[in-house]
């Protein structure tokens, strides 16, 4: 299915839309997300606390969405988070350069080319406006930081560009007070705000948006041990800086190099079977290896989780070996002591990043379980995904038939998210659950007055039931349940 049909389906259905969707000229970048697409992405977070944050005994926080100006001086973020941009001479359009070589010479460019390196491949590649056909000027640079003046004297802040700065900054507290010790991981879920220069690419490109991620410190020098041991069989699918594919258990990837050492591989084999929990198989799912032009300077080893949808390989997770860069640098710069004490060793602990985009993930999961043609359409969401749980339906509306119905809805709508629905035939009313990814319906009819008893109809397989009224409830919570997932127990 192709990604406008997609993106058509999840507007129709309240999945998410464009801001704004009343004034046209609402800038691009931003999206609201409906009712159904609320649920969703509550249930994808949930999925993610459950099988990373509390399966591996991590700690979550919820910081401020504005920090002051240092924190960014000493994450670098001032100096460099910023995005080359050319502008046509003639009518002012703007582009990234990267993006308009991409487009002119259908060849991918590499992210972190100097400014000269772009201007050279761009008057060799003939790239002129887009729009008007004028020459570009040269390329220059933009911070993509939202600066905000904070009370009358506008003290500069910024809204953050991504969530983990706090739990850098947080981090000699949190370690403190939550008696933790290394490694330990601590999340946060959140907004982060990014003032992309030209974000076409709808849902992917966002200027706010919504992470998950993770920061695990640990001691450089211990990196294996008991709590590592399930995931050296873990098979792991890498994309090599060559560009040919290698699927490996996660203890030779660590013997040929391939990742650093035991904790990094334990992590990539988290997060693959979180997606995997999530709906995303791992036939379409990859670890692409980040050469050295492609990652950040302090980066030790990078891996973008991609995952194969009907456009292309999409980057859903950033993950980041950042050494003591992060931790490196907020300690000079705040003056604070950020070493902590691991069994008698002083040590300015090592950081591996899972930083995860909610939004982008939340579409993929949309997008492949997306099934059938034309107007018959299912979407397959993992049952416990669902955003609405069950849908109850009186057959006909009249003989009492609504009372009963609503009354089972009332039973039900403590525990799950329960959707009463009498309008339209009953086809047509389960046509539209499926397109919903709702997993069961539940009808009441005539026989349902004499014996209690109700038809449920699972999303997937279409078969019908007969089921006690009073067994409704158990029925549906066993299809609804969180897996549980392989691997280590939440602490050791
Ligand atoms: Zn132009």
């Amino acid at each position: 299915m192709s990604s406008e049909e997609v993106v058509r389906i999840a507007q129709q259905r309240g999945f998410f839309f464009k801001t704004a969707p009343s004034y046209p000229n609402t800038p691009a970048g931003f999206l609201d997300y409906g009712p159904l697409g609320v649920a969703l992405k509550a249930r994808i977070i949930e999925l993610w606390r459950r099988s990373i944050v509390k399966r591996d005994g991590m700690i979550e926080i919820d910081g401020s969405q504005i920090l002051p100006r240092a924190v960014f001086e000493a994450s670098g973020h001032l100096s460099s988070f910023t995005d080359p941009f050319v502008r046509c001479s003639k009518c002012g359009s703007v582009y990234r350069p990267d993006k308009l070589l991409e487009e002119k010479t259908g060849k991918q460019v590499p992210e972190k080319l100097g400014d000269a390196d772009y201007d050279s491949l761009m008057a060799k590649a003939g790239v002129r406006c887009s729009k008007c056909g004028s020459p570009l000027a040269g390329t220059t640079r933009f911070n993509m930081m939202f600066k905000v003046g904070i009370g009358p004297a506008g003290e500069e802040a910024y809204l953050r560009p991504e969530t983990c700065q706090s739990i850098f900054v947080d981090f000699p507290l949190l370690f403190k007070t939550q008696r933790v010790k290394l490694p330990i991981g601590m999340a946060q879920v959140g907004r982060s705000f990014r003032n992309e220069i030209a974000p076409r690419q709808g849902l992917v490109r966002l200027r706010e948006l919504n992470q998950a991620e993770v920061e695990v410190f640990f001691n450089p020098k211990k990196t294996d041990g008991p709590k590592f041991e399930w995931a050296k069989a873990e098979v792991l699918s890498f994309m090599m800086p060559d560009g040919k594919d290698k699927n490996m258990p996660v203890s030779e990837a660590v013997s040929s190099g391939v990742v650093p050492n035991m904790l990094i591989g334990h992590y990539l084999a988290l997060i693959t079977a979180f997606y995997e929990a999530a709906g995303v198989p791992r036939e379409v799912q990859r670890l692409r290896v980040l050469s050295d032009e492609d990652k950040a300077f302090y980066s030790k080893a990078a891996y973008d989780l991609e995952v194969k949808i009907g456009s292309g390989w999409l980057e859903l997770v950033a993950c980041n070996y950042r050494g003591d860069y992060d931790l490196g640098g907020h300690g000079r710069v705040s003056g604070t002591d950020f070493t902590v004490d691991d069994g008698g060793e002083k040590v300015l602990p090592h950081v591996f990043e899972l930083s995860l985009g909610v939004d982008r993930s939340t579409y993929v999961v949309i997008e492949l379980s997306m099934k059938g043609e034309g107007d018959r359409r299912t979407m397959a969401l993992k049952p416990y995904l669902s955003p609405v749980q069950a849908c109850v339906f009186p057959l006909v509306n009249k003989d009492g038939l609504q009372e009963a119905a609503q009354s089972i809805v009332a039973q039900l709508r403590d525990d799950f998210d329960v959707f009463y629905d009498e309008s339209g035939s009953i086809g047509r009313r389960y046509a539209r659950a499926d397109e919903s990814g709702v997993p069961v319906c539940l009808t009441v009819d005539y026989d349902t007055l004499k014996d209690s008893t109700v038809t449920l109809r699972d999303r997937d397989t279409r078969q019908q039931e007969r089921v006690p009224v009073s067994e409704a409830s158990a029925r549906l919570g066993a299809v609804t349940k969180f897996p549980r997932l392989a691997g280590p127990a939440p602490k050791e």
